[in-house]
């Protein structure tokens, strides 16, 4: 099926598609009956499903529940919260702002693949809040704010719009002098790289002074298959950058060895780990959440350099790095004391002024 308008009409979102792919239990089963959720996902990721492991990393991430149900740390009007909505600032619906210089551009609530850790899950999967994707109230919003330098396009999966309205995007955005960068999030590349097509490379790729660089969204191995890697050259080719956003989910990629095979593998696919999120307090996600040292445990100074992302949460005032000072553990007037993965202690000189 390689054509992505068919992967969309052929999206594996009912019982009985499902069930040409795996073998559903019990519990998957009521989830799917009793949940009022939007859930769903593309034949490409269905066919990457274990047939019968439920706790497959792809089922996982795609299939609802019952788990959702149960709601202990997750806040109510997480997003109104999170991306500062109800703040004296008044914004069109599709913009959110948490930085002075750039913006999230939320163009629709449409994705290839309904995770089921979405922190955006009130809008996008349990639709219970509603907002208006209005292209040309956020286009001319951001032409008023000359201090927005960079636009973060993002939805729900903005490579699910048509490739004239991304089109008209991309030149509106171009026409404003003061953007000088514009940043895609998708899933798309991982969960229907069929939708990277020559079509779409020639609207997003190109040499221009306000170049386009794409974060996806990869959190286990198993997603990132050839036709990912062909996506992805085809990106890189046109001029595209392609950088990682993982969520750290538990019993999905929390552990030391799936998590640096992910990094390592995003590299050889040429994708560079960018964040690693913390998964946030959005409501029903309480059982994905967990804390882990993963990047000392498992990355910094175990492998390449270029495989190491930050370890960051998002909140309302910005994304905020986790990553522990355990390298420093001494400090006095004369000098530091640093340690390395191996425990190993090295001393530099303190620079007076
Ligand atoms: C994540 C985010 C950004 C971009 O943050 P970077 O650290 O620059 O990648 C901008 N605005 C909002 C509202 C965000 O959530
Ligand atoms: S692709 Fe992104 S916006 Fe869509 S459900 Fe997944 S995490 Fe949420």
């Amino acid at each position: 099926m390689e054509n992505w308008k068919d992967q969309m009409k052929n999206m594996v979102d009912n019982l009985e598609r499902l069930k040409q792919y795996i073998n559903v239990t019990p519990d998957e089963e009521e989830a799917i009956n009793t949940l009022n959720t939007k859930w769903g996902t593309t034949p490409h990721m269905a066919s990457l499903m274990d047939k019968d492991d439920p706790n497959c990393p792809i089922r996982m991430q795609a299939i609802p529940s019952l788990k959702e149900t149960k709601n202990e740390f997750g806040l109510d009007n997480y997003l109104v919260w999170k991306e500062n909505r109800d703040t004296e600032e008044k914004r069109p619906d599709c913009i959110a702002r948490q930085y002075v210089d750039r913006i999230a551009f939320t163009v629709t609530d449409i994705c290839a693949n309904y995770c089921r850790h979405c922190f955006r899950k009130e809008l996008v999967v349990d639709k219970n809040l509603e907002l208006r994707f209005d292209l040309e109230e956020g286009i001319d919003w951001i032409r008023e704010h000359e201090e927005i330098r960079d636009v973060l396009v993002t939805g729900g999966d903005p490579l699910l719009l048509s490739d004239d309205r991304i089109d008209h995007l991309l030149k509106s955005l171009r026409s404003i002098d003061h953007v000088e960068m514009i940043r895609f999030g998708s899933r798309v590349p991982i969960a229907m790289p069929q939708r990277i097509t020559p079509e779409l490379l020639e609207v997003l790729g190109g040499d221009h002074e306000v170049p386009v660089w794409l974060n996806t969204q990869c959190n286990h191995p198993k997603e990132l298959t050839p036709r990912t890697r062909k996506a992805v050259y085809d990106l890189l080719t046109a001029g595209v950058n392609v950088g990682n956003q993982m969520v750290l989910l538990k019993g999905i990629n929390d552990d030391v060895e799936t998590f640096r095979h992910l990094h390592q593998k995003l590299l050889q696919y040429r994708i560079r780990p960018y964040y690693v999120f913390y998964c946030e307090p959005a409501p029903g996600i309480d059982h994905f959440r967990t804390r882990a040292e993963l990047i000392r445990d498992g990355l910094r100074g175990h492998t390449t350099g270029l495989a190491q992302p930050m370890y960051v949460c998002a909140t309302n005032i910005g994304k905020i790095p986790l990553m522990p000072d355990y390298y420093c553990v001494d400090k006095n007037d004369k000098e530091y004391t640093f340690r390395n993965h191996r425990w190993q202690t090295t001393t530099m000189p303190v620079i007076k002024d």
